[in-house]
């Protein structure tokens, strides 16, 4: 059955691909109370490894809608983080209540997002192929293949989040700009009868480097770069032995690699979408950004995107947005992916360095910044997701402005708890609450209040605007609260006409 007609679906946004990225992004959407669909052209869950570990920001995100306790049990918590074969860091010493990576394989987070999407009633079709879009001034037409033919579906919006070969990001015309690396990994995720330890093992030698991380259950993730093998064919199977005989070689033992459960070799790219808006359609995830899986940072990038595209585009679609706000998306996390994607590259480059003296010396280097902390907390920071910032708005910012909101206890209330709903927080700590009440008054559908003293030994401002992606919108060291009426406004557009007594 081919339909020429547009669907007018109900839905205000499509979200093409139900990757992390997507999923996330849908139940922000649906959060925020916006009609969304996930199209995805897989027919079934996927069953795949790929990445392995959740960052200490995307756990504070997480637990700022209530998730990260979803995925936390079924972990492995690792409180260290690795820069090389040398160079291990601390990640407890990290001012965040989730101070390690979680390792969890990635068709794992995905099928907890995809029960919370089901759970907030996200329609997720599998088996509908998006073949291409044409933007109009009111909408955008997306065309669609699946098992019953071809359809067109008109949305409001539309977000790319499929992957780093982006069908959406070629419609809209958006270059994809980077390069491949030459050097090819091994990734697999196997049994070890006598693994290295529970935490991250790395191993640098003149055959190449070989790391394992434990899932911890009974299963590692084996990354490894054979210098003898890595230019065989992409699609040549991994066998066991292959993995044990480049163990052996690596580290002087094969830790009893039985089992192999998902493997691929790899080929990774670092490239980058030129923009992330073209009118109606965006991009997010791998669609906007690719890099290579050293560093881990992969799917956290793409969570972040989605946290911070969802409310975003729910105020334009209740029409509650100020008109500067969308832009923001790009903005604010075009430079984030470009941070990401620097950092990754001299990971990999210095990891996967061909000249053997030359790899000796830096790695050295690399264990000495590890064990200095005012080297290593700058790539430790950005590694955990938690030096994120973005430019404030506004004129003389308060230097909390634009930053990670503090998880702080304010009148006996959590901030991240309190942020579940997926709206604003107005954090008044002021002895007569009296903002606090003109939010609760005249922005109560879109701003959840939090009154009262803070509980911090840090000095933090009398009032806070908090986004609902745990930014600090803006803040103020004055008790006066006259401007916030002005900076509500701003941010969450026109308040709601105010009841007048008879
Ligand atoms: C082999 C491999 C290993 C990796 N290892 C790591 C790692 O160790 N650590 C790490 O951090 N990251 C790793 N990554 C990267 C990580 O998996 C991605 O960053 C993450 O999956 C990005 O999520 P996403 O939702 O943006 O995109 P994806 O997970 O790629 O999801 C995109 C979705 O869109 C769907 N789709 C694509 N085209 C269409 C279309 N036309 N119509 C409808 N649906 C479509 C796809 O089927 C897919 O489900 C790895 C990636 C690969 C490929």
């Amino acid at each position: 059955m081919t339909s020429k007609k547009p669907e007018h679906s109900a839905d205000q946004v499509v979200i093409v691909g139900a990757g992390p990225t997507g999923l996330m992004l849908a139940a922000e959407l649906a959060l925020a109370g916006v009609a969304c669909r996930v199209l995805e052209k897989r027919d079934h869950q996927a069953n795949i490894t790929r990445a392995f570990g959740i960052g200490p920001r995307t756990l504070e995100l997480l637990d700022a809608r209530d998730l990260a306790q979803n995925l936390i049990p079924n972990g492995n918590k690792i409180p260290q983080g690795q820069f090389g074969a040398r160079a291990g860091f601390e990640l407890t010493v990290i001012d965040s209540r989730f101070n390690y990576m979680l390792i969890v394989p990635q068709s794992g987070t995905e099928k907890m997002l995809e029960e919370h999407c089901r759970e907030l009633g996200v329609p997720i079709e599998r088996g509908a192929q998006v073949e291409g879009l044409t933007q109009r001034d009111d909408g955008v037409d997306v065309q669609v293949s699946g098992p019953d033919g071809s359809r067109t579906i008109r949305a409001s919006y539309v977000v790319g989040c499929d992957g780093a070969h982006s069908v959406v990001r070629d419609a809209i015309g958006v270059d994809f700009i980077g390069k491949r690396y030459d050097t090819q990994l091994t990734l697999a995720d196997v049994k070890l009868t006598r693994p290295p330890g529970d935490t991250v093992f790395a191993r640098v030698s003149n055959d190449g480097v070989q790391l394992f991380i434990p899932y911890g259950d009974g299963y590692h993730r084996s990354v490894a770069w054979d210098r003898q093998r890595d230019k065989l064919p992409i699609d040549e199977p991994i066998t066991l032995k292959e993995l044990q005989d480049a163990a052996l070689r690596m580290t002087g033992e094969d830790f009893g690699i039985t089992e192999i459960r998902w493997s691929t070799r790899f080929l990774s790219e670092r490239k980058q979408a030129a923009h992330y808006r073209v009118g109606r359609v965006l991009l997010a995830g791998d669609a906007a950004h690719v890099h290579s899986p050293i560093g881990a940072q992969g799917m956290n990038t793409g969570i972040g995107d989605a946290f911070n595209l969802g409310w975003k585009i729910a105020a334009v679609v209740h029409g509650t947005a100020p008109a500067w706000l969308l832009d923001t998306y790009e903005s604010e996390r075009h430079p984030v992916g470009e941070k990401i994607l620097k950092f990754t590259d001299r990971l990999i480059r210095m990891t996967l360095i061909r000249s053997k003296a030359a790899l000796g010396m830096i790695q050295g280097a690399m264990a000495m910044v590890a064990k200095n902390d005012a080297l290593i907390s700058k790539p430790r920071n950005l590694f955990a997701g938690i030096s994120i910032a973005y430019e404030p708005h506004g004129q003389h910012p308060h230097p909390l402005a634009g930053k990670r909101a503090p998880d702080i206890e304010v009148g006996g209330h959590r901030l991240y708890e309190a942020l579940r709903g997926g709206r604003f927080v107005l954090v008044d700590s002021t002895v007569d609450g009296a903002a606090a009440r003109t939010a609760d008054r005249r922005w109560g559908d879109r701003v959840q209040t939090l009154a009262g003293r803070i509980d911090s030994t840090k000095k933090l401002p009398a009032l806070m605007l908090v986004r609902p992606d745990a930014y600090v919108a803006w803040a103020s060291d004055s008790v006066e609260s006259g401007s916030v009426a002005a900076v509500l406004d701003e941010w969450c557009g026109a308040p709601r006409a105010e009841k007048v007594s008879p």
